[in-house]
């Protein structure tokens, strides 16, 4: 096992990584930003070397800087948590390069599923459903052209290169395709560096599942069933679930058992997610996250494990502490991400907590690096906070979430807290009938935006 980790990464998920090693009883070092010097990581880890000006990419997107922090401190493997560096396959060989150890898959894994297009061919030849679409890259509006017309009308343009969203353009009629082609490729270009594109069939009325996997890396896979993560303002996830409200045990096993096959079979190592379109009962592949997502939570609560020190028992060669008979399913969570943003328009709204209270009792977890006095620089990605209740059911977990959410206090900003208090007084809500399209006409009818 590692004496000392060097965790990649800033917010709530490197405390995340932190609590975990301390647990394990492992050394953490923290890495930072001059913008970043009195966070919360850095005051909880073990050690923490400065990397760097307030800009993400002269900090923690700097590879030579964090290499040079594992150097300085003798940090032995690199967590990098979600975002920045975490799928970066060219780190990935860096850090084994200098004989560290990286806390994931391997750079080949991470390249095939980081590729949209290799991706969806891989699922495929791993027995995965996936979205019907073009067959590989679309070149030029020609060709989505003809390409939309054999799928027929609507078809979504999305970027090979896509993450977060970006790079995503729908097209309802022949009409709008030249326009959301080259909208589509130029968002790519800007926000990724390549402007390929490829094309799927546009579902009207689907929920976003997706299975959490585990792989050994010695051909063994496990998954712990699925996140219904339907709760999505501009295809961002901002309510998630387990397990997923419709889904039922035979197809949980069902797709499942899909999932970690095709994990065992790619010899892959660590955690995983492989994410689905559902609707009328069948499951279509659109891509696979090859780190922690930032709702792993509710399947730790569900569970009762703790998938950080997974990835490390795994990444450390050891076995997984778990088969697959032993996942079982008790009760229900959901989790909430909580941004500092202000409504209606979710403006990015940073400055200084001038008071702050967690929420607690049964079942509530709160994961968030904010404290009184502490001020949110302007620099990073808006989420402050993410606040996960458990229950025995679906409804126990809702009443928790509304107890939980009223006990919460940050003030000082603005941040997303109303929009849930909002949610779950709708009956849709409650009753876990919604797709993916259900949040933005929610926003639009209830905040005009
Ligand atoms: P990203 O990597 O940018 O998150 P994804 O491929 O995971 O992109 O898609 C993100 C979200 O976009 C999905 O959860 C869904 O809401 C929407 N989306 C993607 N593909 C389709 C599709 N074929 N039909 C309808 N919605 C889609």
């Amino acid at each position: 096992m590692f004496d000392k980790i060097l965790i990649a990464n800033r917010g709530e998920i490197a405390l995340r990584v932190i609590r975990a090693c301390r647990e394990m009883g492992i050394k953490s070092v923290a890495v930072h930003s001059t913008a970043d010097a009195d966070a919360m990581h850095v005051r909880m880890a073990d050690e923490s070397v400065c990397i760097g000006p307030p800009s993400g990419a002269q900090s923690y997107l700097s590879i030579p800087a964090i290499i040079s922090a594992c150097e300085i401190t003798g940090a032995q493997a690199v967590h990098p948590g979600y975002g920045f560096l975490s799928e970066n396959a060219n780190f990935v060989q860096i850090i084994e390069d200098h004989g560290l150890t990286f806390i994931g898959p391997s750079a080949q894994d991470i390249r095939t599923m980081g590729d949209k297009i290799t991706a969806k061919e891989t699922a495929q030849r791993l027995g995965i459903p996936v979205v019907p679409g073009s067959e590989g890259g679309v070149p030029d509006v020609e060709s989505a052209r003809k390409a939309a017309a054999d799928m027929g009308y609507p078809v979504i343009i999305k970027a090979t290169a896509g993450g977060g969203g970006r790079g995503m353009k729908v097209a309802t009629s022949a009409a709008d395709i030249d326009v959301a082609f080259s909208t589509a490729r130029s968002e790519a270009k800007a926000a990724f560096g390549n402007d390929e594109v490829y094309m799927e069939k546009y579902l009207q009325k689907p929920r976003h599942i997706e299975v959490q996997v585990f792989g050994d890396g010695k051909g063994n896979g496990v998954h712990l069933a699925e996140r219904d993560c339907s709760l999505q303002r501009r295809h961002q996830k901002v309510f998630e679930e387990a397990p997923g409200p419709c889904i039922s045990p035979e197809e949980r096993a069902r797709i499942g058992k899909i999932c970690a096959d095709a994990v065992g079979e790619m010899g892959y190592s660590g955690a995983g997610t492989v994410e689905f379109l559902y609707e009328d009962g069948e499951f279509f592949f659109i891509e696979m996250n090859t780190r922690l997502q930032v709702e792993h939570p509710v399947t730790e609560a569900i569970f009762g494990v703790d998938l950080v020190r997974e990835q490390i028992r795994v990444a450390a060669g050891q076995p997984l502490s778990f088969t697959q008979d032993d996942l079982v399913i008790n009760g229900h969570s959901i989790e909430v991400r909580i941004n500092a943003e202000k409504l209606p328009n979710f403006s990015p709204c940073p400055g200084k907590i001038t008071a702050y209270h967690a929420p607690g009792g049964l079942g509530v977890r709160m994961d968030s690096a904010l404290y009184d006095g502490y001020s949110i620089p302007p620099y990073y990605d808006s989420l402050i906070g993410k606040l996960i209740v458990h229950g025995r059911d679906r409804p126990e977990a809702l009443a928790r979430l509304s107890r939980a959410l009223g006990e919460l206090i940050v003030d000082g900003i603005d941040t997303t807290v109303p929009l849930f208090h909002a949610l779950l007084a709708e009956p849709d809500v409650q009753s876990g009938d919604y797709g993916i399209h259900w949040l933005e006409r929610w926003l639009e009818e209830n905040l005009g935006g």
